[in-house]
């Protein structure tokens, strides 16, 4: 889960990491009050989860409360790569002399933690990325050692910060792997860490991502969700204990098992290249125990997207039997009917495994008009294709 820069400030600030006081505003004239309470300059920051908002003019200086004001309606309701600003962050300026980046990140292909720093940061450290790798720092940080003070000391001389911020960068960095660690962060990164004018480092801008499976020990990170920008199917779907996510195109998809449906979306959007282009409109793992209620709770979600125009139930009978998930899409269908729901779109199924002649067999006798049943995962695919482009 991204988080919103002020939110990403104020993990900062709970560890100690040194950051500007700010606060968050969602009209241009509660900018007054705040910028008077902040001190009267103030810098006015786009609140969305993208970068480079500075150079889509997300980021302005105001010299006082009026020009908070302005600056807060200039930004609010602004487009910045297809983010609609609806928050802006009124935060203490800094004067800003040296621009820096540093950021611990979870790196999944060398399957350790990385480190990365650089005395060129500020707005053009994708370009330094890019063209000057050198001046990047790289330094893979061990799980269990952390960021020592040795660890800090190796990741402030890769870098070749100058001697008169050292001391500081390091303290940040252990602080900064604090907040990694403590929050369960997948990525903490801070653009520009920044050197003022007095020789103080403060952190001006700063991107944290939290690792979503560690929520069950993070109950305060629930409130940090995003809800009012969450997709309606999916935010349904996940109080439903569901593991949805939606997809573009306009074919349905229920499974059990993570692996079976993501092959299912590769065949779907495969078959689909024949059918006028259609592609999955979800993923979605009802797991092993596809009781009637989790199926009816798939059926539902899936029915109830718009973009759907059909669906392909595949499963692989295991634990749970191909004629229990039967008697579930059978029931599910009785289910959805009772509570009033329109159910017309057609369902491909296709069962397969643990007793899929009985399952088959269920629903064969069951013969619900909106249910066809395809053999193979393939034939299946395409049949579900076929149907949704008509
Ligand atoms: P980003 O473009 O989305 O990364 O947004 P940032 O928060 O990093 O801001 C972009 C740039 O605005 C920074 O690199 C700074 O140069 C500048 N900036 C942000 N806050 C201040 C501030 O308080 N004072 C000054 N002088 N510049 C700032
Ligand atoms: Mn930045």
């Amino acid at each position: 889960m991204d988080l919103f820069e002020y939110q990403a400030r104020d993990l900062f600030a709970k560890h100690d990491v040194p950051v500007l006081s700010g606060e968050v505003i969602d009209t241009p004239e509660a900018a007054r009050e705040v910028a008077e309470r902040l001190g009267g300059r103030v810098v006015v920051k786009a609140q969305v989860k993208t970068g480079g908002r500075g150079k889509a003019g997300g980021v302005k200086l105001a010299d006082g409360p009026d020009d908070a004001v302005e600056k807060a309606g200039a930004i609010l309701g602004m487009d910045i790569k297809g983010h609609t600003v609806h928050k802006v962050m009124l935060a203490q300026t800094a004067d800003i002399v040296d621009e820096y980046y540093v950021s611990f990140l979870l790196d999944r292909a060398n399957r350790t933690f990385l480190a990365m720093a650089s005395v060129e940061g500020g707005m053009e450290i994708e370009e330094v990325a890019a063209t000057k790798p050198e001046a990047l720092a790289k330094v893979p940080v061990d799980a269990k050692e952390g960021v020592t003070d040795a660890k800090a000391r190796e990741i402030v001389e890769a870098a070749k910060f100058p001697a008169e911020v050292a001391d500081q960068v390091a303290e940040v960095l252990k602080k900064l792997w604090t907040v990694f660690i403590k929050e369960d962060a997948l990525l903490v990164e801070v653009n520009p860490l920044a050197k003022t004018g007095d020789g103080t480092v403060l952190a001006i801008d700063g991107k944290v991502s939290l690792d979503a499976n560690a929520a069950f020990r993070q109950p305060d990170h629930a409130e940090l969700e995003d809800k009012a920008s969450a997709n309606p199917l999916e935010a349904a779907a996940k109080a439903k204990g569901l593991n949805y996510v939606k997809l573009d195109g306009e074919v349905g998809i229920i499974g059990n098992g993570a692996g079976l449906v993501m092959s299912t979306l590769d065949v779907v959007a495969y078959a689909g290249e024949k059918h006028g282009n259609v592609k999955p409109a979800n993923f979605l793992d009802i797991g092993g125990g596809a009781s009637a209620e989790v199926m009816a709770n798939g059926l539902e979600i899936i029915l109830g997207d718009p973009a759907v125009k059909s669906v392909f139930v595949n499963v692989f009978g295991g634990i749970t039997a191909c004629d229990a998930v039967a008697n579930g899409i059978v029931q599910a269908l009785e289910l959805l009917k009772s509570k009033g729901e329109d159910v017309n779109k057609p369902l491909v199924v296709r069962l397969d495994g643990n007793n899929a002649e009985l399952g088959r067999k269920i629903l064969t006798d069951a013969n619900h008009p909106l249910v066809q049943q395809v053999d193979t995962m393939d034939d299946a695919a395409d049949r579900a294709a076929e149907l949704a482009a008509k």
